[in-house]
């Protein structure tokens, strides 16, 4: 399946320059929702994901179906102050100022083996704060996936440690 043909890009939103890409129109269409899910459920098989990881909100939408598929758990990151319990934090680059991530001290256990997912790769700021969370835990991140992957952004470089799958990529 040409997974692209369900992604709508919306130019200049949620501001002048920037190319958005909008996945709720694979989330609309049950076949191509299952399609994404099912290829990244293959690759968690691959590394042999022991929970899935996702940062809010979209990564919940794109992790969530893959841990429910392979009867795995499921450890969201948030942003400040929205997690209940007991939290350690991340601070990472915005294009102005700073924002913080947040995930629960139990989520990950010590050697536990990690997949983050999320619905975009762009700068890798968001995945690099994540990966420092499941690290902090003593997770061992093995893989991190995505949808989509805005090569031009070169978040990879960011991650250059670490397994990285895309799905689609512009
Ligand atoms: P980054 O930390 O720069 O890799 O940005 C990653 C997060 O921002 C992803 O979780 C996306 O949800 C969102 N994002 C950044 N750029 C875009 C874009 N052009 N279209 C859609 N979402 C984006």
């Amino acid at each position: 399946m040409d997974l692209k043909q369900y992604v709508t890009t919306v130019e200049d939103w949620p501001k002048p320059g920037i190319s958005f890409k909008d996945i709720t129109s694979i989330m609309d269409n049950g076949e191509a929702y299952k399609y994404a899910t099912d290829q990244i459920v293959e690759y968690a098989k691959k590394v042999n994901a022991e929970v899935i990881v996702g940062p809010e909100a979209r990564g919940f939408i794109t992790g969530c179906p893959v841990a429910y598929a392979l009867g795995v758990g499921f450890a969201p990151v948030r942003k400040e102050g929205k997690l209940p319990r007991e939290v350690i934090r991340a601070e990472y680059g915005l294009e102005y100022g700073k924002d913080v991530l947040t995930m629960h001290k139990d989520a990950v256990k010590p050697g536990q083996r990690v997949l983050i997912v999320d619905d975009l790769l762009a700068t890798g700021g968001t995945i690099d704060a994540t990966i420092r969370l499941v690290e902090e835990l003593g997770g061992l991140v093995v893989g991190c996936a995505f949808l989509i992957e805005l090569t031009y952004l070169e978040g990879r470089n960011k991650l250059e440690n670490y397994d990285i799958c895309t799905l689609m990529q512009y």
